[in-house]
């Protein structure tokens, strides 16, 4: 046991399993393929397909998302109050109600549109982006930045 309440954060991802990522050089918008927690590769650093400006893997939130993560955690230690409470109760047709809560709200959901074009860069297609159909004819790959056109 540790005291820490992790909270899991879920971003959705499009109907390929692409996740919207925003650079923090050109602050446009594009999408890398979710890897598994795990399988990814030991990178530091991602190469934005649209200018081609590496920048740390964990510095492509979207302005959503960042708004999303900060207004998920409260809820979600609300929740953790009430399945302790649901836990507590169980069988006894009992329904945790807000009166248990700390009362703070979830933000709604994010919602993940089909937009945008796969692309795979030759040096690493294992690594296929998306990005908006007018700037696929050239992108820069992902993991090693080289420039390629479709
Ligand atoms: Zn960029
Ligand atoms: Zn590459």
């Amino acid at each position: 046991m540790n005291d820490e309440i992790r909270v899991p954060v879920s971003l959705p991802l499009d109907s390929d399993g692409f996740l919207r990522r925003e650079c923090p050089t050109c602050e446009r918008e594009f999408k890398w393929f979710n890897q598994e927690e795990g399988d990814a590769d030991a990178v530091n650093q991602y190469f934005c397909p649209l200018c081609g400006v590496a920048s740390p893997t964990d510095s492509w939130w979207t302005t959503a998302q960042l708004e999303y993560v900060q207004g998920v955690s409260g809820p979600a230690i609300d929740q953790f109050a009430q399945d302790i409470l649901a836990d507590a109760f169980k069988g006894m047709s009992f329904k945790p109600n807000r009166s248990f809560s700390f009362g703070i709200e979830a933000p709604d959901a994010l919602a993940e549109p089909d937009d945008m074009m796969i692309v795979e860069p030759p040096c690493h297609p294992s690594e296929p982006i998306k990005v908006p159909e007018e700037d696929a004819a050239r992108v820069y790959c992902l993991i090693c930045g080289t420039l390629f056109s479709t």
